[in-house]
């Protein structure tokens, strides 16, 4: 019997199978949704799916509880109390839609950039940045700041893609994976499904965490690294490989910028840009003829070291010869990294040493011929079959920009980038730095009742990209393209309700989020979130932030403070897209993308955010959005995905295009089109052609197919930066070099952090604090059985996790008398809260650790008031301050890499000591009522009450 023939051992339980795409977490799993009688009987995985091929976790398992979750919004509500009592009062759609609209309004007619509109983990983006754009406010950006963004900075400025979304390590080739940091509930089916191919093959699996749960335990080896130090260990690898010849020469010559002549005068505004000639294309110096030429000369063979002479008279040096010579350096051998990494000399070495090995003795092949850029012919790809992945564990530290750097370095230096066996691109990328745009949002960008001039996050090229006024004043709300996180591509979000408080650089008048429970787990120092989300100005008596308005399907703890509540639909009652033009679904080999549709009706009043958001388009007339005459253009969100052009032929979806919807990627809009996603599972798939399927960088056959998608109108290959030259532009501004000159404040944080290779620096949190009064470090990891806070109100996977306690090492626990079940007060610099430990041998000696977003506040998501989660969960946020301490100049930065902005959750340091026994942790917050409802459902009380006995 096949595999894919089933026994029927009862009557089907269920009258209709409904195909959609998954929504717990961002995976974006096929699923089959078993309906019967109106209701949803089950879910499990769809078989034919190419992300899952009928995996289904936990979570996605349990999405019937999340969608009968009695935590449910039921319809729009308008506040009646004072923020966070609770108290509100539901409303018709006809009258919520008016109040937004006459706010939104009344901003955009005065002082557009008065609204801050914020999304959390939503996966629409294109359309909410589309939104905004044409709204007219600067003062957009997603989670990307406070979630990974130095993942995406670093991985599109240096190879252009980055991990995760935009490309996987190739499961069926590789023979040394090598993971840091990797968080369960994120890229979670597919990296249990690639691992379960290596343990198949026999390849093996290195995990590099100060945790070793989840992937990590069921890693051949793991490296229990001191949290912050990872580049230090990258860097490391990179000294013993240089040292010990062993990269990939050919490779770095071909599809990176090791040639690429960097200038040598210091105290001049060039030093160490690009040699450029006349007509500004980069320099090499030729080996056969000695010459300096162009980039891309044929037939020139480029060096990689030597110091030559330009025309001009100045000096330049091929960027392998800076990178060689950094590295070489005996500040990077194991023996001087061991201390600070919390490593042995010999891990170090020996994992150095496999990487070679793997990379070098181990290489495959495949026999295809295939032509690259420069039209050389290839008959086979060559491979160097070790890969990695990375996310939070090297993103979440203010020092994650240059350690992302630095491991896309790796990869490169040893030739594993989109070749067989080691980190592939999936489309749309690889894309280089040049196809992304600058961020817009300086006050020439935008003007009463005008859309921006382009999209709000971009790659600043240079400080003259930067969103600040001729005094160097951020222009947006949350500071981000200023000088304090000039690159900070995905805004940041962690530092807006803090600023909107203070009213620096400006007041603003509405605070319009999305998904995101700022008011709890997603927000540094809750309490002090929540202070500020209630402070009143004493002069007018009105709330510093004036007007909040908030939409989520689920009563968190953020709708307590919105004064305008727009209810969403659960992910099974609505239409979503999963698109090309933000993060889709792709693999190596195959253009993916995919929809939700309702599978079943909403049973309230309730709406899909996206369909609310283009009616208030519509209602406030924002191009794009209607007709010219004030006529809306799109029914909702469906009529949107199908219809929607962002450049001609060109929409939300790249699959059925066309009239009769035989066309992919460019084409007509095809009215038919969701009817061919849902008759085809949900999703589209399209293969790439196998002689376009590695080396995407850089194939011609790939960049011929790129343009016939739509990813671009012209071939865009991608030629590896590992010597940044934008960094340096900022360096050389800092310097003082260079217009517009950095502030002086900025200067040595600017010379520090912005190094054109890259570089380790202390985390800043950790730095700026007493070690010898924090002496540990304090970490989250992510259960593979919750994503964020998204499973709080979930009766299944709430028995999975209840509560949540503080891990902590067990030579500390022996030290300080610690047994499991004890009390403890941690500190940090900023606050301080008391929480039950438990014992664990299998991690860093000096990191504590618990889980993320368990501990829920009391009354909140439907949870019965004694629920574990209230009364012994606890979130470590309390700990984590959005700015950093007091320095001695009496400036306080942001918690954040200072490059990106990505909020530094990962650099907190802690003290613990025991406590008295007690019955709940601490701190405590006044409960939080239902909101549109008189008490917690029944059915949600019962479990609270059996978890508390
Ligand atoms: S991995 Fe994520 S998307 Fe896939 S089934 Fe699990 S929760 Fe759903």
């Amino acid at each position: 019997m096949s595999p894919r023939q089933r026994v029927a051992l009862s009557e089907p339980s269920a009258d209709e199978v409904r195909k959609t795409t998954c929504y717990m977490c961002a995976c974006r799993c096929g699923i089959n949704v078993h309906i019967k009688d109106g209701k949803i009987r089950y879910i499990e995985g769809n078989r034919d799916h190419p992300v899952n091929k009928g995996v289904l976790c936990a979570k996605g398992s349990a999405g019937i509880m999340q969608h009968y979750a009695p935590a449910r919004l039921n319809a729009p509500l308008k506040r009646v109390g004072p923020r966070g009592s609770g108290e509100f009062e539901e409303i018709s759609w006809e009258e919520a839609l008016a109040i937004a609209t006459d706010w939104l309004g009344t901003v955009r007619q005065n002082d557009p950039k008065k609204l801050a509109f914020f999304t959390g983990r939503d996966q629409s983006q294109s359309l909410t940045g589309f939104w905004a754009q044409q709204y007219g406010t600067p003062n957009y950006a997603a989670h990307g700041g406070f979630c990974s963004v130095n993942m995406a900075a670093a991985g599109i400025m240096t190879i252009g893609g980055a991990f995760w979304e935009f490309g996987a390590p190739d499961w069926e080739r590789t023979k040394l994976f090598v993971m840091f940091g990797v968080a369960e509930d994120h890229d979670s089916n597919p990296i249990k499904m690639g691992i379960a191919k290596l343990k198949q093959r026999g390849a093996r699996f290195v995990s590099v965490n100060p945790v070793r749960t989840g992937y990590s335990a069921v890693a051949d080896n793991w490296i229990g690294i001191r949290p912050g130090t990872d580049g230090l260990l990258i860097l490391s690898v990179i000294h013993e490989l240089l040292k010990a010849r062993k990269i990939d020469v050919d490779y770095l010559a071909r599809y990176t910028n090791a040639p690429w002549l960097v200038i040598d005068a210091p105290g001049t505004a060039e030093h160490g840009l690009f040699a450029r000639d006349g007509e500004g294309r980069v320099l090499v110096y030729e080996t056969v003829t000695e010459r300096v030429v162009p980039v891309g000369t044929k037939g020139a063979r480029a060096g990689l070291s030597g110091r030559v002479q330009l025309q001009d008279g100045r000096f330049a040096v091929p960027s392998f010869q800076l990178l060689a010579e950094k590295y070489l350096d005996e500040r990077y051998a194991p023996e001087k990294v061991a201390r600070q990494t919390g490593l042995a000399v010999d891990t170090i070495r020996g994992l150095a040493g496999e990487i070679a090995r793997v990379a070098f003795d181990e290489a495959i092949s495949i026999d295809q011929p295939w032509t690259d850029m420069n039209g050389e012919r290839h008959q086979a790809y060559i491979g160097r079959p070790v890969s990695f992945h990375a996310m939070r564990g090297l993103s979440a530290h203010s020092n994650g920009f240059q350690t992302t750097r630095a491991l896309h370095l790796l990869q490169v230096l040893i030739g594993a980038i989109d070749c067989p066996g080691g980190f592939r691109f999936e489309p749309p990328y690889p894309k280089p730095l040049s196809a992304h745009p600058t961020p817009h949002g300086r006050a020439e960008h935008f003007g009463s009742n005008k859309p921006l001039s382009g999209p709000h996050l971009g790659f600043p090229r240079g400080p003259e990209d930067l969103l600040v006024d001729d005094e160097g004043r951020p222009a947006r709300i949350d500071k981000a393209f200023s000088w304090d996180a000039p690159i900070s591509a995905h805004g940041m979000m962690h530092m807006v309700i803090a600023n909107a408080h203070a009213g620096d650089p400006y007041p603003i008048d509405v605070l319009f989020l999305y998904m995101a429970n700022m008011a709890w787990n997603s927000s540094m120092n809750t309490a002090g979130t929540i202070k500020m989300l209630e402070d009143k100005d004493p002069a007018t008596g009105e709330y510093r932030i004036p007007k909040i308005i908030y939409s989520d399907a689920y009563a968190s703890e953020m709708v307590a403070y919105a004064d305008l509540v727009l209810p969403d639909t659960t992910y099974l009652e609505r239409h979503d897209c999963i698109s090309l033009l933000d993060r889709p679904i792709s693999e190596p080999d195959a253009v993916q993308d995919a929809i939700r549709w309702p599978v079943v009706e909403p049973d309230r009043d309730v709406r899909g955010f996206q369909t609310v958001l283009l009616d208030l388009g519509a209602r406030l007339d924002l191009p794009g959005f209607t007709d010219g005459h004030g006529k809306a253009l799109y029914k909702d969100y469906a009529d949107y995905i199908v219809r929607h052009e962002r450049r001609p032929g060109i929409g939300p979806l790249a699959g059925f295009r066309g009239p009769i919807g035989d066309r992919a990627g460019r084409g007509a809009a095809n009215p038919d089109q969701l009817r061919r996603y849902i008759e085809n599972g949900s999703f589209f798939s399209a293969h790439i052609p196998t002689e376009a399927q590695f080396f995407k960088h850089a194939n011609q056959a790939y960049q011929d197919f790129a343009v016939r998608m739509g990813f671009f109108d012209t071939p865009q290959p991608v030629t590896f930066q590992l010597y940044q030259e934008t960094l340096q532009k900022f360096r050389l501004s800092a310097q003082g070099l260079r217009e517009p000159v950095a502030p002086q404040t900025h200067a040595a944080r600017i010379l520090e952090a912005f190094d054109p290779l890259p570089d380790w620096y202390e985390p800043l949190g950790e730095a700026l604090v007493d070690g010898e009064r924090y002496p540990y470090h304090a970490i989250t990891q992510r259960p593979a059985a919750m994503y964020h806070s998204w499973g709080s109100m979930n009766a299944w996977l709430r028995q999975i996790h209840t509560r949540n306690p503080l891990y902590v090492p067990g030579p500390i626990c022996d030290e300080l008398g610690l047994a499991d079940g004890d009390w403890a007060w941690v500190a940090s610099h900023h606050g301080r809260i008391k929480v039950q430990v438990a014992r664990m041998e299998a991690v860093n000696s000096s990191t504590l650790w618990t889980w993320n977003a368990i501990g829920k506040r009391k009354g909140a998501w439907g949870l019965d008031k004694r629920a574990p989660e209230a009364t012994k969960g606890f979130l470590m946020n309390h700990l984590i301050h959005e700015l950093l301490p007091l320095k001695k100049d009496g400036l306080r930065w942001s918690n954040s890499d200072p490059v990106t902005g990505q909020a530094a959750w990962y650099d907190l340091r802690v003290s613990i000591e025991k406590a008295d026994a007690c019955e709940e942790s601490e701190p405590q917050f006044a409960p939080l009522a239902q909101p549109g409802r008189p008490e917690p459902h029944p059915a949600v009380l019962r479990y609270g009450q059996e978890w508390t006995k």
